[in-house]
């Protein structure tokens, strides 16, 4: 078990790391709570989510032991809002599969991958099947996103 100090030593260092980022950012939602974070980050490039800026939650109370619990806080047409999503060997589903160590923003980016992917779309969180139609209307709406965490999505990335 990593101990505290050196947990919050681990988050420090990654928040930081993000926050430099152009396609990524990091937020605390309660100021309390160093271990609730939100992250907001573009869509992956060349696909049709390219333009939309997404928000997802990461709940790292046992990273970097075990993997987090993760869910999108905005609409994407690839992932179900408000329910953790399943990603093997990535997310709280498969504790089994985790790498500790990790980094937060190789999670993000699995986030990013999967979004595009067109089969097996299967994991819990994971809508099946892309409609293109919604995945346009909620990029549009994804770049004017706010959260009480402070992201401001018209204003990110810029
Ligand atoms: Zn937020």
């Amino acid at each position: 078990m990593t101990d505290q100090q050196t947990k919050m030593k681990i988050l420090a260092r990654q928040f930081g790391e993000l926050k430099l980022k152009k396609n990524m950012s990091a937020f605390f939602p309660d100021k309390k709570n160093p271990f609730m974070w939100h992250i907001s980050f573009k869509g992956p490039e060349d696909s049709e989510f390219q333009e939309g800026i997404y928000h997802c939650q990461m709940n790292l109370a046992s990273y970097p032991d075990s993997p987090p619990e993760v869910m999108l806080l905005n609409e994407s047409g690839a992932y179900v809002v408000n329910t953790n999503i399943c990603i093997v060997g990535l997310t709280h589903y498969h504790p089994e599969g985790w790498t500790p160590g990790t980094s937060i923003e190789a999670i993000v980016t699995a986030l990013q991958m999967l979004m595009q992917i067109t089969t097996d779309r299967s994991g819990y969180g994971v809508i099946p099947t892309i409609n293109s139609s919604d995945v346009k209307k909620y990029s549009d709406k994804s770049k004017v996103f706010t959260c009480k965490c402070g992201a401001d999505h018209s204003k990110l990335f810029q």
